[in-house]
């Protein structure tokens, strides 16, 4: 019996692997995809700051990037390339406007007065290898290729279809959770992402960000990503890829160029963007022992109802790379020291929110 069993060989699930494996427990990884296809593999991994002013989400996603720019400097130094990144602006500001977020930029920088908005040059930014890092997370991690459809437990110990475990996370990424719970499945939202590869002579001395992420790689150029509010898996077109060169054409200068490799995910995000790591709740027993948080009431110092030791981790949006370290580490010290979860991940916001919304609609 494993002390932990994850489903999922994404990033998501790697890390969590990576933390508690360091730490000393055994961990069993399933995957239906014999760890390949998955979101994470489409991913071009760049490792970016959120641009912006402060707000909750930059101030968690500010902390993630410093957190992770360390661990992989730290952990993978040779799957990640700290190449700076060129960041322009996406979309219509001044140049003054632009260049004062420097002050919220959790990096060194150096502001560069290109034309016409100028750009932030992001010192610490870079570009990790998905394939290769997840590989590398999940070294010593016995891994398992097949789908899980269901969940047992029986007297204190989960069982995998065959793998037994103490504790589960679940780390589907945008696949619905092997546990119905509806608070989950209507608040994990689906992002369809492409991203394409060119041959150029272009040459670039950094990753740029602009209205698109553009990196050096072999043999050429990758452009990504797309954003596509979509429930199903939009079939890989040239047309998407087309359209994101074009958008690289705002930036640099590519001149002849012919695509090569074209690829795509399901990204999962949560509906406030925030990642969700921690418990899962039982809906239904914990509206059994709150009842009147059906009427819109709050439990003030009292927990949720949580099926025993079993966890999600996911809904990581379009900055699974940075985030997913971070909140793996969260979710690992949980798991085996009981730390608290930030409210802002736990998945008991998710609950109270589904109970809130259905007080609105009766
Ligand atoms: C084109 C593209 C570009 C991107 N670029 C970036 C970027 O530059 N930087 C960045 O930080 N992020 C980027 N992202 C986002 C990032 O890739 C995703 O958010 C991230 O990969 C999600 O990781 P995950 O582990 O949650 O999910 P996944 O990678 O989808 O992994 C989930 C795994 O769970 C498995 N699974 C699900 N259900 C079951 C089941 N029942 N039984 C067994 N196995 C199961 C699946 O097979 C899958 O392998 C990009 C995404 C795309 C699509």
């Amino acid at each position: 019996m494993y002390d932990v069993v994850i489903v999922g060989g994404g990033i998501a699930g790697a890390s969590v692997a990576f933390f508690l494996k360091k730490a000393g427990l055994s961990v069993a990884v399933i995957d239906e995809t014999s760890f390949s296809l998955q979101a994470s593999l489409a991913a071009g991994a760049f490792i970016n700051p959120v641009m912006g002013k402060p707000s909750a989400f930059k101030s968690f996603a500010d902390d993630a990037f410093r957190f992770s720019v360390d661990f992989y400097a730290k952990n993978f130094p040779e799957l990640f390339n700290k190449s700076g990144c060129l960041i322009y602006p996406k979309n219509e500001k001044t140049k003054e406007e632009y260049e004062a977020l420097g002050e919220f930029i959790p990096s060194k920088y150096t502001f560069l007065d290109t034309y016409p908005l100028g750009a932030f040059l992001v010192h610490d930014s870079g570009i990790i290898n998905p394939k290769a890092l997840i590989d590398s997370m999940l070294a010593g991690v016995d891994r398992y290729n097949y789908s899980v459809s269901e969940l047992l437990f029986d007297g204190g110990v989960w069982g995998v279809s065959g793998v037994k475990g103490k504790n589960i996370v679940l780390a589907q990424g945008a696949k619905e959770p092997v546990i119905n719970e509806k608070y989950l499945t209507t608040q994990i939202t689906k992002l369809w992402g492409q991203k394409c590869k060119i041959k150029t002579a272009a040459i670039l001395q950094h990753n740029i960000s602009s209205k698109v992420h553009i990196a050096q790689v072999d043999g050429g150029l990758a452009i990504g990503a797309t954003h596509i509010r979509s429930e199903t898996a939009i079939p890989i077109n040239r047309a998407d890829s087309l359209t994101l060169v074009e958008d690289a054409k705002e930036a640099i200068d590519i001149g002849d160029y012919e695509v090569f490799e074209e690829v795509g995910g399901m990204r999962s995000a949560s509906i406030d963007h925030f990642p969700i790591a921690g418990f899962i709740y039982d809906s239904k027993s914990t509206i059994e022992m709150f009842p009147s948080l059906v009427h819109g009431a709050r439990l003030s110092g009292k927990e949720p109802i949580n099926y025993e030791n079993l966890y999600i981790h996911t809904g990581h949006g379009s900055r699974a790379f940075i985030l997913a370290p971070y909140t793996a580490k969260l979710l690992s010290e949980n798991i085996i020291s009981k730390t608290k979860i930030p409210k802002s991940i736990d998945p008991a916001r998710l609950l109270f929110r589904f109970f809130r919304k259905k007080q609105g609609q009766s």
